[in-house]
């Protein structure tokens, strides 16, 4: 839970700062954060509010939501879309998020496979006989590494401003924590997990016995299972309807991995380009300046520059050149540079990543810039 949460003096009116829906989703980060899950199913998504914080968790590669109502999951779905920056500069990491209309009560295969399954503030929504089924769909048909499920906690409310028995009109049920706890605790001995009690918005002092005004059970499946038996196990229809799909763009796929590294590329070409005819430059006007350096010290500058150094190209030599009018930036300098050097992974990568997109030597072991050409340019 994040310590900068306030504990605050109970006055007769309980305030939860941040607000406790905020609590319940920081709570999902942090364990995001400490698990890491790559595939994350958020069941009862709502207006995605919890998705679209989760997506930019780096860990994970795929999200889905479910809910039964279409209407409310459309609201903001639009937020889930990638935005102009995120095709300027792709992620390292793929991303799928997915939404799907249908219930907790259904199986359906689009839920196989997921690391961390979190249900906030769903189960006090079903009907019994929803509630009779959502083991067995969660547990034991998805059965993910990972389970959390919030409810509200009934002996908290006699704290809150509101007098109703509930706190929402469309709640069928609220339970305390012995109810919350032993409902948690056979559906964990039923399908083989761990669960640990915890929850959100604390108790005033002096009341702490009333619990947290959320509760939350954290169950962990305790048997190992590859995703390839999971999902080969269980034949099932898909009943699920699916209302948005985005993929977002990735450098794991080669079209935007191209780009960045052909941009990168010719990023440090550039760079190192210029450093070389700055020095060039500051050398030749030592020279015109100090009759003494010119000549001691500007022939073997010189020399590095001069026609026979074309023959470094021919011997990949990590030292960029000028030769008449075209400065040659090696790839193998190029390749040293810690950016392309990742985004490539190998020299080979590389080499096949820029073909024909960048102006090599003949050879193809530098890049080209024809000064003269880039002056006329400008
Ligand atoms: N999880 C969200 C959050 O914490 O912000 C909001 C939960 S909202 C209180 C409960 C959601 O559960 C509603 O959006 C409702 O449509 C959905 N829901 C109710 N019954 C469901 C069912 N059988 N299957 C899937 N979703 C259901």
């Amino acid at each position: 839970m994040d310590k900068n949460f306030q504990e605050e003096q109970f006055t007769g009116i309980i305030k939860f700062t941040p607000p406790l829906y905020k609590q319940r989703y920081q709570f999902i980060k942090d364990l995001v954060g400490k698990y890491k899950p790559k595939k994350v199913a958020d069941l009862g998504c709502a207006d995605c509010t919890l998705l679209q914080m989760l997506k930019f968790c780096s860990s994970i590669e795929v999200l889905a939501g479910l809910d039964i109502c279409t209407s409310v999951m459309k609201e903001n779905m639009h937020r889930l879309s990638p935005l102009p920056g995120d095709y300027l500069q792709p992620a390292e990491r793929p991303l799928t998020v997915t939404l799907h209309q249908g219930s907790v009560a259904h199986k359906d295969p689009c839920m196989l496979g997921f690391d961390l399954v979190t249900c906030i503030e769903l189960i006090e929504h079903l009907e019994q006989s929803e509630l009779m089924k959502f083991p067995e769909v969660v547990f034991g048909f998805m059965a993910p590494r990972i389970v959390v499920i919030s409810t509200p906690n009934f002996e908290f409310n006699a704290l809150l401003p509101n007098k109703a028995l509930f706190r929402h009109p469309d709640h069928k049920f609220e339970w305390n924590q012995a109810q919350f706890q032993s409902w948690a605790l056979e559906t964990a001995r039923r399908y083989d997990y761990s669960v640990e009690f915890t929850g959100v918005g604390h108790p005033p002092t002096g009341m702490e016995n009333v619990g947290f005004c959320t509760q939350i059970g954290v169950f962990v499946r305790k048997y190992s299972q590859t995703c390839e038996s999971a999902q080969s196990e269980k034949p099932t229809e898909a009943v699920y309807k699916m209302v948005f799909r985005a993929v977002y763009p990735s450098l794991k796929d080669e079209k935007y991995l191209k780009n960045a590294v052909v941009s990168e590329v010719i990023f440090t070409a550039q760079n190192i380009k210029r450093s070389l005819l700055d020095r060039l430059m500051a050398e030749h006007e030592e020279y015109n300046n100090d009759p003494v350096e010119r000549k001691f010290q500007f022939q073997p500058s010189m020399n590095r520059f001069s026609e026979d150094l074309g023959k470094l190209v021919v011997e990949k030599s990590m030292e960029p050149f000028v030769h008449g009018n075209v400065v040659y930036i090696p790839l193998t300098t190029i390749f040293s540079f810690p950016k392309v050097n990742r985004l490539c992974g190998t020299f080979e990568k590389l080499c096949k990543l820029i073909a024909g997109k960048v102006t090599l030597s003949s050879d193809g072991s530098a890049v080209m810039f024809n000064t003269e050409l880039e002056n006329e340019e400008n």
